[in-house]
């Protein structure tokens, strides 16, 4: 191994994944002890989408310091309380996987238990009424709320932002902190002779830039992760089959809803991401269920406003790099790997990998344990949203496409199977800590998507019937206060964090 300090780091890439990797490193590791420099190909651009988000984004916000009405309107953005899932059960079906918990947990137990229970013995409220994000989108309310300000149920959420508008806000925080930018395409990387370390990046037009570390977010291309080190690619189409999205943008219709739309049709799904001046719009599917040209015209007709772009396609491949750091380069973003938009995880993913690299940057040369730790826990984390997907897509009662039939059918994962063979026993997945989603997501998922658990914890059986109703009742009410006093998402935005002009 090399022994040096890596002070001089190269960022290959300017897109979302580019733009935070500098915005985090010059706000963390600072640009005095650090040259920090960014280059990136206009002639290339960007992926240009990547519009919503979890609520994790608000901890890198809080981390950079980013004033949130500030980011708010620069970026168009709209709040998210979480996606709404229509026809992906069967068609006319639809519910909502909202951030936030579903209802208090209890004496230890979540209460998904308590509900079940309640809902064996008749109760007949769905169990979305007890979670306060799901009836703010319901009724199209949105506020920030705090913990400390009551009894009441806090608001989760996330950001819908214009991925253009995103990368194009963090530069100006970047350049601000002493990130210095280099317009221009890449031609080659020059490695050491000795140890492959990338030495020196060559551009188009002659001009070299030398670094000592180097963060690969040149997308799909993996320019310098796969290109020129050759890391190899873990293929989940076989899980994952959808390999191709035609996303265009659309003139807005009334005023945006708090929530991401994904709708299930012949051959994928279908988002709809309401932002301040526009609708976001894509068509992710599969190409052996459906040629691009129908594709294209599907989503056209199935839009709400007049188009305000060409439809573009983007093809991938779901999977992710089987090595995330080699010697001397970290691939984050699309040059890292990419699981399909569906629970809008990629942009969390470029927040792992930053913030895991900031935690394990080398001082003195590099030391394979870190290197190797680095690349076990992301693979980790891909694999850990892996199963999540794949879940929406095997729990189904629709079988009326051939892909519908083909994914409905699929073997899944062992560890998947675990997983829906603990729920359907007692509802729960018990998911770890570390885990992304969370009891509340899994069981909105696959209770939503239509597997009835059989059973439930036995500590719900040990308060009384009248208590469990007064409980339940309790939380109920205090759910349909907290959002009967919120403002309109569409009023909270104009009176907090209105786009100054907005831009098509
Ligand atoms: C259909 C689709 C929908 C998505 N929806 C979501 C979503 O809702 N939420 C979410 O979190 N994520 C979403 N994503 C993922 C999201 O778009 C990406 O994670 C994010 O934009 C990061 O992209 P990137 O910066 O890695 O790559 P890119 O945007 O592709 O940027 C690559 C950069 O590398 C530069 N570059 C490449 N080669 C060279 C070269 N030779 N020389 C110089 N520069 C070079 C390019 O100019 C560009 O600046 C979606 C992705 C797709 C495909």
């Amino acid at each position: 191994m090399k022994s040096k300090n890596f002070r001089n780091i190269v960022i290959v890439g300017g897109g979302t994944a580019g733009w935070m990797a500098a915005s985090a490193f010059a706000k963390l590791l600072g640009t005095e002890e650090f040259a920090i420099t960014l280059i990136e190909s206009e002639q290339i651009g960007t992926v240009g989408v990547g519009e919503a988000t979890i609520p994790m984004i608000s901890m890198f916000n809080r981390v950079l310091e980013i004033d949130e009405d500030e980011f708010v309107r620069e970026t168009n953005a709209t709040f998210k309380l979480g996606i709404e899932f229509a026809d992906w059960r069967r068609v006319g079906h639809s519910y909502f996987h909202p951030f936030g918990n579903l209802g208090v947990d209890m004496d230890g137990i979540s209460f998904i238990h308590y509900w079940m229970r309640w809902a064996r013995s008749g109760g007949n409220l769905d169990y979305s009424f007890f979670n306060a994000e799901t009836e703010a989108a319901r009724r199209g309310k949105f506020q920030r709320t705090d913990r400390e300000e009551s009894n009441l149920p806090r608001i989760n959420y996330a950001f819908q932002f214009d991925a253009g508008m995103y990368a194009a806000y963090l530069r100006r925080f970047s350049e601000k902190r002493g990130v210095r930018r280099i317009e221009g395409r890449i031609d080659e990387a020059k490695q050491n002779a000795e140890t492959g370390f990338v030495e020196t990046l060559v551009l188009d037009d002659g001009r070299t830039i030398d670094g000592d570390f180097f963060i690969d977010c040149s997308g799909f291309r993996g320019l310098l992760i796969e290109q020129t080190l050759g890391a190899g690619y873990d293929d989940w189409s076989e899980w994952l089959p959808v390999n191709k999205a035609a996303a265009v943008p659309c003139e807005k219709v009334g005023d945006p809803l708090p929530y991401t739309r994904s709708t299930a049709y012949e051959a994928g799904w279908q988002w709809r991401i309401p932002l301040q001046h526009r609708t976001g719009n894509g068509y992710v599917f599969c190409d052996k269920y459906i040629s691009e040209d129908e594709a294209v015209a599907n989503l056209l007709s199935r839009i709400d406003g007049k188009p305000l772009a060409d439809p573009r396609i983007l093809r991938f491949v779901t999977g992710r790099r089987k090595k995330s750091w080699v010697k001397n380069v970290v691939a984050m973003g699309l040059a890292g790997g990419f699981l399909e938009p569906l629970e809008s995880t990629s942009i969390h993913l470029v927040q792992v990998a930053i913030s895991k690299l900031l935690a394990m940057f080398p001082n003195d040369g590099l030391n394979p344990s870190l290197v190797n730790r680095y690349n076990d826990e992301m693979s980790y984390n891909y694999e850990d949203v892996k199963d999540f997907l794949i879940a929406h897509y095997k729990v189904t009662e629709r079988e009326d496409t051939p892909f519908w039939a083909r994914v409905r059918n699929m073997d899944i994962p062992e560890s998947l199977q675990a997983k829906l063979d603990i729920f359907a026993t007692r509802g729960e997945v018990l998911a770890t800590q570390t885990e992304l989603f969370k009891e509340t997501s899994w069981f909105s998922v696959l209770a939503g998507q239509g597997l009835t658990p059989k059973g439930y914890h036995p500590l719900a059986d040990v308060v009384s019937e009248d208590e469990l109703k007064a409980r339940l009742s309790r939380i109920r009410t205090g759910i349909q206060e907290r959002v009967i006093s919120m403002p309109d998402h569409a009023t909270f935005i104009a009176q907090n964090c209105a786009a100054a002009k907005v831009m098509m």
